[in-house]
């Protein structure tokens, strides 16, 4: 199950199936340099408003937070707060500050939602929640900021949220326009919410401009429905190696890695016949590893034809010794000849 924190609000306001209980979660370890310069250019924001401090080279879009900053900044801020909201209740609690995402280690319930906020600020009755961004794409974020400042007001029992993302650029920092959430929009917010995951189990898919947000979009029965459609289905066959052939793409299969796996074994071959010196070299048993010679009598064409032709054999004498015999070259795939395309003729 992917479980469902609060930075998966744009995603479960329009799709419950993700957060199923029985839906399997793929990992994903590939390399994204977009998300991995966000993480790290996050980690470095929380570390400078939290303790003041300055990497050596931060890189500009660093530079760019941090003069947004030096200019916006309140005594009150803090950085990776980190809250469970009980769904039920509309309560919520703070679990600590900067905790790597571990909600569960800091003691959030199953049936409580984690979630972690750039910055959170209070003054007088109202939380301030600040969501940097280094992207483009800005609208996830801003269905997470209605979520994160419910959260935020509930933790710390304020009537009133403002929410503002910033977007950090190598050129430049970019602030939205605040948004302010009273007690009314509040309550809408946790209603809202509370449907939404009541309504996660047994959920079906509704693809949408969402599913690009999704991380079980790998597994979408939805999203591979539409691939096979599109794909015929023999290209989405995996096939095994194994004795119990299934189907003549499955022989032709075979076959191609037959020839590969010979290949490679006979250059482990050549590689220790290589490294064996002449007279062999010892095991540590006390055997001996070493190349065999054996010799064996071979008949020399050429110089049968040499004697019988200096015994007076004629060439059709000798060509009579010769017949023709059919023996298996072997099993290949004869490509399907090309349709022709006729040129259309010059007017
Ligand atoms: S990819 Fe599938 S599960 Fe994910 S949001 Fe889209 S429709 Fe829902």
């Amino acid at each position: 199950m992917s479980e469902f924190t609060v930075s998966g609000a744009y995603v479960l306001a329009s799709c419950r199936y993700p957060y199923r209980s029985d839906v399997v979660v793929p990992r994903d370890d590939s390399p994204n340099r977009a998300r991995d310069k966000g993480s790290s250019v996050h980690g470095m924001i929380a570390n400078y408003i939290n303790s003041g401090a300055v990497p050596e080279d931060g890189g500009p879009t660093f530079d760019c937070a941090r003069a947004w900053i030096d200019a916006n900044k309140k005594a009150s801020w803090v950085a990776e707060p980190a809250y469970a909201w009980d769904p039920a209740t509309d309560a919520a609690r703070l679990l600590g500050v900067d905790i790597n995402r571990e909600y569960e280690a800091r003691g959030k319930l199953p049936h409580e939602v984690g979630g972690s906020l750039d910055v959170a600020s209070i003054e007088g009755d109202t939380v301030y929640v600040y969501e940097f961004g280094t992207g483009f794409d800005i609208e996830h974020k801003l269905a997470q900021l209605r979520l994160q400042c419910l959260v935020a007001a509930r933790a710390h029992r304020v009537s009133m949220a403002v929410g503002q993302l910033v977007r950090f650029r190598d050129e430049g920092a970019y602030p939205g326009i605040p948004v302010t959430f009273g007690e009314f929009e509040l309550a809408a917010i946790a209603g809202e919410f509370a449907e939404y995951l009541a309504e996660v189990p047994g959920s079906e898919p509704t693809p949408g401009e969402h599913c690009k947000r999704c991380n079980v979009a790998p597994i979408c029965p939805v999203g591979r429905a539409l691939i096979e459609q599109i794909l015929p289905a023999s290209a989405l066959v995996k096939h095994q190696w194994g004795l119990e052939i299934q189907s003549a793409d499955h022989a032709a299969w075979l076959l191609e890695q037959t020839r590969l796996i010979v290949a490679a074994a006979d250059q482990v071959k050549n590689a220790v016949r290589a490294y064996v010196p002449e007279g062999g070299i010892k095991l540590s048993d006390g055997s001996m590893l070493i190349e065999g010679v054996r010799h064996v009598p071979r008949f020399d064409k050429g110089k049968a034809l040499t004697l019988a032709r200096g015994l007076g054999a004629t060439e059709e004498q000798i060509d009579r010794c010769s017949y023709m015999a059919s023996e298996s070259s072997g099993v290949r795939v004869q490509k399907a000849p090309k349709a022709k395309v006729r040129k259309p003729r010059a007017a």
